[in-house]
């Protein structure tokens, strides 16, 4: 596999005030062409260490990408800094000076003078077309090493990698291509997951898997090597099928998608609607929900109920439920979901009442007690989950875990309805 590191150049990135993500998405991407990242390194805008570090990482690493510092002001260095640790010099481009003073003309602006600098290109570099800003991007072969030069707004660096580096790099090396397939998993853990398909996937060669455990779920990654893209996505695709043999349901997802959006889709396909009623969670689980576009299609109200008062005032849940069996019981669960689907008219209501911590914990009921409630045609359901870790991440588990109730009553639904042809992708 191709090692590759970036160099992220800005002294603002060294302050609390800006924070490198670049570096984050790039590793994302070249992880998708099979290009892995070893090491990362933040400058500030300080020529003789930028140009020392450009130097080093060339020793090291097959790729080279730096990003920022590309700008027309005296503090972006980094186009000048490049071209001397290369050796190289910079070259000025007349077609590229004329692009520019057309680009401030659109906005009906004269170009400042400064901004002459960003049409001087590394010798022997190919300039990278930036249409959302002004500064091109470059792409260098140097010594069997490729740098890649790119600006550091976000939002001019994704296009340019996404239209001129990625198929570049993917020509690049050993013509070997990578696909990459995510499986998401639910209601197992890290260790069960692996156990169950580690005899599955040690048999594939020139696939490398990698399990990473989130917040909310565990990821299997797959990442095929082959000649070409179709040979690679026919490896994936049995390789996919085997491990959701072995896991079953637990798969919610063979492409990488988040349970919000599996559980929208699957609403969707159905022409059903989802209410919440959420203790615990805090409103979490409608965030997630209507963070996925389109979700006004299906999901129609939400009621954060986090008092004992508010669960019987908004939802009618019998003060004596609570007073009986407690604020987190499998009774209250039942009757905050009931009262929401009787209240909304949805056709699936789901409730969370559970004890994030770190306070509140009994021996009956410690930390991270969770009960989930689900209330639809079928009646009225509700599972009891003791959650792991803190605050933070109980609650986080709990939303991904009613999500995943609900998930999980559809599947069962269609099964008892005959069976429709659902499936996890
Ligand atoms: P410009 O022409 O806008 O000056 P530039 O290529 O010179 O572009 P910088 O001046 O280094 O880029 O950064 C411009 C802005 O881009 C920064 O203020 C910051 O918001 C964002 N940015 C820069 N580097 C990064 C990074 N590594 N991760 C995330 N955002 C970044
Ligand atoms: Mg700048």
């Amino acid at each position: 596999m191709r090692s590759a590191e970036i160099i992220a150049v800005g002294s603002e990135l060294l302050t609390p005030e800006k924070t490198d993500t670049n570096s984050l998405w790039l590793t994302e991407k070249l992880g998708e062409i099979g290009i892995s990242v070893m090491l990362k390194t933040i400058v500030g805008d300080d020529e003789p260490r930028l140009k020392e570090a450009i130097q080093d990482a060339l020793k090291r690493s097959d790729v080279v990408i730096t990003t920022g510092g590309l700008g027309p002001t005296e503090d972006d260095i980094t186009r000048q800094v490049t071209a001397k640790a290369l050796g190289r010099e910079l070259v000025h481009r007349p077609e590229l000076e004329e692009e520019l003073r057309e680009r401030f003309r659109r906005f009906g602006r004269e170009m400042p003078e400064i901004n002459v600098r960003q049409a001087y290109v590394i010798e022997g570099a190919e300039p990278l077309a930036n249409p959302n800003g002004s500064a091109p991007g470059l792409f260098v072969e140097d010594a069997g090493r490729t740098l890649v030069v790119l600006p550091g707004p976000p939002r001019e660096l994704k296009p340019m990698f996404e239209t001129h580096v990625r198929p570049r790099l993917e020509r690049l090396g050993d013509g070997m291509i990578v696909r990459r397939r995510v499986l998401m998993v639910a209601g197992l853990g890290e260790s069960a997951v692996d156990e169950k398909i580690a005899p599955i996937y040690q048999k594939y060669e020139n696939v490398r898997t990698a399990l990473l455990f989130t917040k909310t779920e565990v990821q299997v990654h797959f990442y095929a090597r082959a000649e070409d893209v179709e040979s690679a996505e026919e490896v994936l695709n049995e390789l996919v099928e085997r491990s959701v043999a072995e896991l079953g349901d637990a798969v919610f997802s063979t492409d990488g998608e988040a349970m919000e959006e599996v559980v929208g889709r699957m609403l969707r396909e159905r022409n059903e609607t989802l209410a919440l009623a959420e203790s615990c969670t805090g409103g979490l689980i409608g965030r997630r929900v209507t963070e996925v576009a389109g979700s006004s299609d299906y999901f129609l109200e939400g009621a954060i109920t986090y008092s004992n008062a508010a669960k019987t005032r908004v939802l009618g849940v019998p003060a004596e439920t609570i007073e009986a069996h407690g604020a987190v019981s499998a009774e209250t669960a039942e009757a905050m979901a009931a009262g929401m689907r009787e209240r909304s008219g949805a056709d699936h209501a789901v409730s969370v009442t559970g004890i994030a911590g770190p306070g509140g914990g009994t021996e009956e009921k410690p930390v991270g007690t969770v009960f989930i409630g689900i209330a639809n045609a079928g009646g009225v359901r509700s599972v009891r989950i003791v959650l792991p870790g803190d605050r933070y991440i109980i609650r986080w588990r709990a939303s991904q875990a009613a999500l995943d109730v609900l998930r999980r009553s559809l599947l069962r639904a269609d099964r008892a309805s005959g069976g429709r042809d659902y499936s996890l992708t």
